[in-house]
């Protein structure tokens, strides 16, 4: 095993807790990444999710020293980054956390995007009065390497706002997060009666698409486990949901299969997603790939951990 994985928050858009989503969980977005030898703690987005992570760090890790570590945003959409404020570990003299991110536009700067969200309008303590030592550090496309081995890699996603895909890899075991993305497509007007059809930014919009979709697949390339924004399926996303900014599962099954990728988790579940739909959609999509892919595919779950 190189790396231990686990789900603390699987939702999209609003935590929904309910007897609907007992058994998946109704917490927004957050992975726990454990590199064990090496002591070193990963945090991929800081949604409703990261309370109880806090709350087990503060149990398990705080009593052998200082809390360090890393909380990579894929994007600041609320849904991302609401638990922030409900961190336990930044109200502890001696924490060292770094939150990384991109940001879409420059003034709004990301210690102002998740720092914002503790101003009394909003919360009872301040930013200011924290007592943990927090560095912001804006990503772009880029590859890093964050030291002792482990290599970061991120992607643009196809979002509203700028939002990043990040691939971690270590000793050659490689984890993918693609949340919350959909399909790139071609931006300008397809229907050739329309009086603003442009027969050339049409083709060329074809072309960009088709490459941007290309290098999403390269991205993915031979990931052991790939972590997919499946909020829609393909009926739903057709009637309506184009250019919200999310994925269908049979578009993320499509793209995993042709990477080469070895596991595939639904994730980014829309709230209204009950979990005896959520067992019958695995089922349906296991069936239709079974003996045409090798790829495994699972629904994310609270708790659910996985050694990679
Ligand atoms: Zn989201
Ligand atoms: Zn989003």
């Amino acid at each position: 095993m190189a790396f231990r994985m686990r789900f603390w928050g699987v939702r999209g858009s609003i935590p929904c807790p309910g007897p609907d989503t007992v058994r998946y969980g109704g917490n927004t977005a957050c992975i726990e990444l454990r590199f064990q030898p090496l002591n070193r703690l990963i945090i991929v987005d800081a949604g409703s999710g990261i309370r109880a992570l806090g709350d087990q760090i503060m149990k398990q890790d705080l009593p052998k020293g200082p809390i360090k570590t890393q909380i990579f945003l894929t994007h600041t959409h609320w849904d991302h980054i609401m638990g922030f404020p409900f961190f336990t570990p930044i109200y502890i003299p001696g924490t060292e956390l770094t939150i990384f991110g991109p940001v879409t536009y420059e003034e709004d700067t990301l210690d102002k995007i998740v720092g914002d969200q503790l101003r009394y309008r909003y919360f009872p303590v301040r930013q200011s009065e924290l007592a943990a030592k927090i560095d912001y550090a804006q990503l772009q496309e880029c590859e890093k390497d964050l030291g002792d081995g482990i290599i970061m890699r991120t992607k643009y996603l196809n979002h509203p706002i700028l939002c990043l895909g990040y691939r971690f890899e270590y000793q050659g075991k490689v984890l993918c997060t693609a949340f919350d993305t959909e399909p790139f497509r071609n931006v300008f007007d397809q229907n050739k009666d329309s009086p603003d059809f442009d027969e050339e930014a049409f083709k060329e919009g074809e072309i960009v698409a088709k490459q941007e979709n290309e290098k999403v697949l390269q991205y993915f390339k031979d990931a052991d486990v790939v972590i997919h924004d499946t909020q829609y399926t393909h009926k739903e996303y057709t009637a309506g949901k184009i250019g919200w900014g999310h994925s269908t599962f049979e578009y993320a099954i499509n793209a995993a299969h042709k990477a080469n990728v070895k596991k595939l988790f639904f994730f980014h579940h829309d709230p209204l997603r009950r979990d005896d739909e959520l067992d019958e959609l695995i089922a349906f999509y296991k069936n239709k790939i079974k003996g045409k892919s090798a790829l495994e595919i699972e629904v994310a779950r609270e708790g659910l951990t996985l050694d990679i």
